[in-house]
């Protein structure tokens, strides 16, 4: 969907500007293989051969050529199905081809198709509800209420459903936790909490936001139920960001992969905080007491007697659009089955409203033609090795992230390749092009083995691992990384932290602040002669190292104990044993 004000292109910077985050443990210093001038490399991160002078051969001049062309006008701002689209996922594969790269996917080349579907819901101008005993309130779109519609199909009615309070609609086998308590859910309008428990470091990861306190999540969770439809209710701190946003972001044409045979709910809605106080007053309840009693593990759902009805008309478009990708055969001829995947978008917002100066092509230089040269260039240094490493190596451009993570979500879920023979997946999402940091922001650090390994190699460098300025903003769960871990792959996405060399403190937080200000999904995110690429080569460099570690090592990566991607991963692999 396009929520771009949740974008981690977005937020991310957008929030640097906050606080400075802490510093992060440094596992080790040398990583290059033993010689007489370096101490040991720490267990667990062996460079393969050559790797380091790859490494090397990353250079800024490369990328300036990759993201120049990939954010041409040329390419008209590579909305997903548009000619700009095509002409990008061509330029692309045409580069992953002189590198050296093989076709991705069989029959179908170097492009995956990916169908897509624009949704317009028409909703009514008013959404009510009644209590049995006659009493009904009423809520107004946009101002009070949005969201869409949860089907594919031109109209969706909702007949005299009943309206339940389902606390965080949250099922965490691993925490204990379950919200439904076998209620029977089917065919009722859940009205839920936004984000996940925080109140105790011990529950959720604390403040941390996980996947269970996104809204995707919960309108899944709903759908698993049966329910007919899923409110979430909206407040600031829950939400990260105002009601405006829910309302923008909810309103127009909605970008989703064609439906399968997954459970959805009729409707996926929002409630401002006062519109549901008074909704749960219809009822005889308080809001306050209801939240009070969900933030227990106890609690079980409260059906409010309330029911409601609403038909709308939706408008449907399909589209194509479709994830390159290129692999470079692994040298052992057991792990080159298995796959380290490199994962850059190629999607922006096409052609659109003109600026001031009259230009309306969105061209996505930053946001997000850097990172697809980062990605070619971590590619050219796989290929400049002497061999390559042990496990097979897949750069993948995934379709349609800026509408809701989509082409990722696909190729996941195609099982074109199998997520338990998918070592890890390493996201370049932004990037940095104000120089050179001694800091490396990881978004959502602490959560699987290559936060150690990436720690151990930025020490190398120099650079020392940092959080994100606002874990609670939960910037994993925003770009392509997600779509892996959700199918239990290891997943990562870093980039260049603010701490920068030569500058004074705040100095780097300015800077991304300034280009969100300016330049933020504006056709003025264009190259710019001023920039400095170095950061962005620092960061490529980081990502290769990484690459060709997990690529070279005995073992595949793991999510740390209790991690909540853990089970999936376990069972992953537990499948693919049967199949041996
Ligand atoms: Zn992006």
């Amino acid at each position: 969907m396009k929520h771009q004000h949740e974008r981690p292109c977005a937020r991310a910077a957008a929030r640097v500007a906050a606080v400075l985050a802490l510093l992060a443990t440094v596992v080790g210093m040398a990583c290059r293989p033993p010689d007489a001038a370096a101490p040991p490399a720490p267990a667990g991160v062996t460079l393969p051969a050559g790797a380091a002078e790859a490494a090397d051969t990353i250079a800024a001049g490369d990328l300036l050529r990759d993201v120049t062309a990939i954010s041409s006008d040329d390419m008209e701002g590579r909305l997903p199905g548009s000619a700009g689209d095509r002409r990008a996922r061509t330029y692309l594969a045409s580069r992953l081809a002189e590198l050296g790269l093989e076709p991705a996917f069989g029959r179908d080349g170097w492009e995956q198709p990916v169908p897509i579907v624009g949704v317009t819901s028409r909703l009514p101008e008013t959404w009510s509800f009644r209590a049995p005993g006659g009493g009904r309130v009423a809520f107004r779109l946009g101002d009070e209420y949005t969201g869409a519609s949860g089907v594919q199909q031109p109209s969706v009615s909702i007949d005299g459903a009943e309206v339940v309070f389902v606390g965080y609609g949250i099922q965490a086998p691993e925490e204990g936790w379950d919200d439904f308590k076998g209620a029977d859910l089917a065919g009722k309008v859940l009205l839920m909490l936004n984000d996940d428990p925080d109140w105790d470091e011990g529950l959720f990861g604390g403040e941390r936001k996980l996947s269970y306190g996104r809204w995707t999540y919960k309108y899944e969770s709903a759908a698993r139920q049966g329910a007919a439809a899923a409110i979430i209710i909206h407040t600031t701190p829950s939400a990260g960001y105002p009601w405006p946003v829910v309302r923008t972001g909810w309103s127009g044409q909605q970008f989703e992969l064609a439906a399968g045979d997954e459970p959805r709910t009729k409707l996926r809605a929002w409630l401002t905080e006062d519109a549901a106080r008074r909704l749960v007053a219809l009822a005889g309840h308080n809001l306050d007491t209801l939240v009070e009693s969900a933030r227990s593990p106890g609690f079980a759902p409260v059906a409010l007697g309330v029911t409601t009805s609403l038909r709308f008309g939706v408008e449907l478009e399909t589209g194509a659009t479709a994830n390159v990708g290129g692999i470079l055969r692994g040298a052992d001829p057991r792990l080159a089955g298995e796959l380290v995947v490199i994962t850059a978008h190629h999607d922006h917002f096409g052609v659109g409203q003109p600026d001031e100066t009259g230009d309306a092509i969105y061209n996505g230089a930053l946001d997000n033609g850097v990172a697809m040269a980062q990605a070619l260039a971590v590619a050219r240094a796989f290929t400049a090795m002497p061999s390559p490493p042990r496990r097979s190596l897949l750069v993948l451009f995934p379709a349609a992230e800026e509408q809701g993570i989509l082409g990722s979500a696909f190729f996941v879920r195609s099982r074109a390749f199998q997520p338990g023979r998918i070592a890890a997946d390493i996201n370049f999402e932004l990037g940095n092009v104000w120089g050179r940091t001694r800091d490396v922001t990881v978004f959502g650090k602490g959560k699987s083995e290559l936060d150690e390994l990436l720690a151990t190699l930025a020490a190398d460098q120099g650079r020392v691992l940092v959080e994100e300025p606002d874990v609670r903003a939960g910037w994993f769960y925003r770009s392509d990384q997600i779509s892996f871990a959700r199918a239990g792959v290891p997943a990562i996405w870093f980039k260049s932290g603010t701490d920068f060399i030569g500058r004074p403190a705040g100095w780097g937080e300015a800077q991304y602040a300034a280009w969100i200000e300016r330049h933020y999904h504006q056709p003025s995110d264009e190259v710019d002669p001023s920039w400095n690429l170095d950061g962005l080569v620092q960061d490529a460099r980081l990502a290769f190292l990484l690459a060709a570690t997990v690529a070279n090592r005995d073992a595949m990566p793991v999510w740390l104990p209790g991690d909540e991607f853990e089970d999936e991963r376990l069972a992953s692999l537990a499948t693919l044993q049967w199949k041996l």
